[in-house]
């Protein structure tokens, strides 16, 4: 494994020619230059500025709307199994530029490189994955009435909008276009203004790949801006958004006026749930995991601990002596487990929470505290005597974070899980088996695991409920999102029509 030297070493190649060119916007296969000059993107490892990126605003956005809508008709009808290759080529791609875009996204957002260069390949897996399902995507039913024959057959919904966060955005990027381009859609993406780079690297090696221009387009710039003008854009039918829930509801509000089909997932305060009657290591590597990997900047995150009180002292014991140990410091070092928080703005959001349990009475077990001396680094911190009414129980905080909360009863564990705004997922730990089907039936997210941490399979959907979001994502639930169902009616004889004004 490279070391930390050769990796900025890599690194300092790989960027080289971004300072030297900033980040363009990508529009219609061609670069161009934001229509509001550049804005910069800083690393948070040590603040300094990476280079100027494009700043797009409602112009560039109407041009690069424009080319996915004139590009659409012969991406649409492109034979399936030329898409299905292009598709495939973009993987090989991915894969043969992992390590780029891993140094990138540590460089650009903080992650480190032991979870990047994981999710680059995932990337790759995204690609793969849904062009296999290219063949049957357009796939119907045929359901026979007395006299028609219907069927059913899915279209591509048209050119779409893609807005992403910051919070591994390479992965999560290719997890909304690849199906939206197997779909046969056209895209317009809005990359996170904190987290550029790997954007970029995307529409390269896409068009590398040999997508057609203008399929897929590259818009920077601010959400209010450019995220605000995509949404209103009468050519874009539909927008997949991943980001916070407040964003969320304004993304519904903006594209009210054009009709736009929302695909929303949004933030999350998901509970772990650990029973007494549990695998108890087992638990308490999930829980750990769950929480501090992926610089906890994670939507999937166990950021709630309920602990059941007959283990609860044990448990948080074990805890705080595993937190303590966690290695924070620079993501391209091998060795690092937590890296910088993404900007000065969210490692601010973070740290203000480190006073607020303070004041509300819960005790900062470890952590609490900033670290390092120059970038966004905070230690891994876990408040324990806290209860599911305090704020540090009900917020998002969104960084390595973990508020432990005992209960007695399982009655009362799920009544304190199912007490939140958001229902993204649910963690439960229990070798009670009875239990665990019942709690699961009760408990309000879109993704539960039983005895397991996250663990994502493609096939299945990903998504959740009340505050954190709506529809779903994987499988064929995405091209329910990327496609129409028409229905085409056949008359099989010569039934009766009611005859009016003879
Ligand atoms: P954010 O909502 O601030 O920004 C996300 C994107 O939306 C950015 O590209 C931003 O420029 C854009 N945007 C902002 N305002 C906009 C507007 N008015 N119109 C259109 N676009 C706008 O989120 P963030 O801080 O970048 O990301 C962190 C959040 O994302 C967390 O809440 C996290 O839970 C959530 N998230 C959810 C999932 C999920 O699958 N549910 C996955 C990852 C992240």
């Amino acid at each position: 494994m490279p070391t930390l030297a050769e990796n900025m070493a890599t690194l300092d190649r790989h960027l080289a020619r971004f300072k030297q060119t900033g980040i363009l916007n990508r529009i219609n296969g061609a670069d161009h230059p934001g229509s509001a000059g550049t804005f910069q993107t800083t690393t948070p490892v040590d603040k300094s500025v990476i280079c100027e990126v494009a700043h797009g605003t409602a112009t560039d956005i109407d041009a690069a709307a424009a080319a996915a809508h004139d590009a659409f008709a012969a991406w649409r009808d492109m034979p399936a199994a030329q898409r299905r290759k292009i598709l495939l080529a973009i993987a090989d791609g991915i894969e043969a530029r992992a390590e780029e875009i891993a140094l990138c996204e540590c460089w650009d957002t903080g992650q480190t490189l032991r979870f990047m260069s994981k999710a680059a390949l995932r990337g790759a897996e995204n690609f793969r994955y849904f062009a296999d399902q290219v063949i049957q995507a357009r796939d119907g039913q045929h359901l026979k009435s007395p006299t028609l024959m219907n069927v059913t057959t899915r279209v591509p919904i048209g050119p779409v909008g893609v807005i992403t966060p910051w919070n591994t955005p390479f992965m999560l990027s290719t997890w909304k276009i690849a199906p939206a381009l197997a779909a046969g859609c056209t895209v317009v993406h809005k990359p996170a203004e904190a987290s550029p780079l790997t954007a970029r690297l995307l529409v390269e090696i896409a068009e590398e790949a040999g997508l057609p221009k203008g399929v897929l387009n590259t818009v920077n710039g601010f959400g209010d801006e450019a995220g605000k003008a995509l949404c209103e854009h009468p050519k874009i039918k539909a927008i997949a958004f991943v980001g916070e829930s407040r964003t969320g509801s304004q993304i519904v509000k903006q594209g009210a006026d054009t009709h736009k089909r929302n695909h929303l997932e949004l933030g999350g305060k998901n509970p772990v749930i650990v029973f007494d009657d549990a695998d108890l290591d087992r638990a308490l590597d999930a829980v750990i995991f769950m929480i501090y990997s992926i610089n906890g900047e994670r939507c999937t995150s166990s950021s709630r601990l309920l602990i059941q009180d007959t283990i609860r002292a044990e448990f948080e014991a074990k805890l705080i002596e595993r937190v303590n140990k966690i290695k924070v410091g620079h993501p391209l070092d091998p060795a690092t487990e937590i890296g910088p928080l993404v900007t000065e703005e969210h490692f601010n959001k973070v740290t203000s929470y480190f006073d607020i349990a303070k004041a509300e009475g819960a005790t900062v077990a470890a952590g609490g505290v900033a670290t390092g001396d120059a970038g966004y680094f905070v230690r891994p911190t876990l408040f324990t005597h806290a209860d599911n009414t305090m704020r540090i129980a009900r917020e998002e905080i969104f960084g390595p974070v973990l508020t432990s909360i005992p209960f007695s009863t399982e009655e009362e564990a799920l009544s304190m899980a199912n007490d939140t705004d958001y229902g993204l997922t649910g963690y439960i730990w229990t070798n009670d088996l009875t239990r665990a089907l019942r709690f699961s039936d009760a408990l309000e997210a879109g993704m539960i695991w039983v005895n397991s941490e996250n663990v994502r399979h493609l096939p299945t959907p990903f998504g959740g409920v009340k505050a954190s979001g709506i529809g779903r994502d994987g499988g064929d639930w995405s091209f329910e999102f990327y496609m129409e169902q028409k229905l085409i009616g056949f008359a099989t004889g010569s039934h009766k029509i009611t005859r009016l004004g003879v």
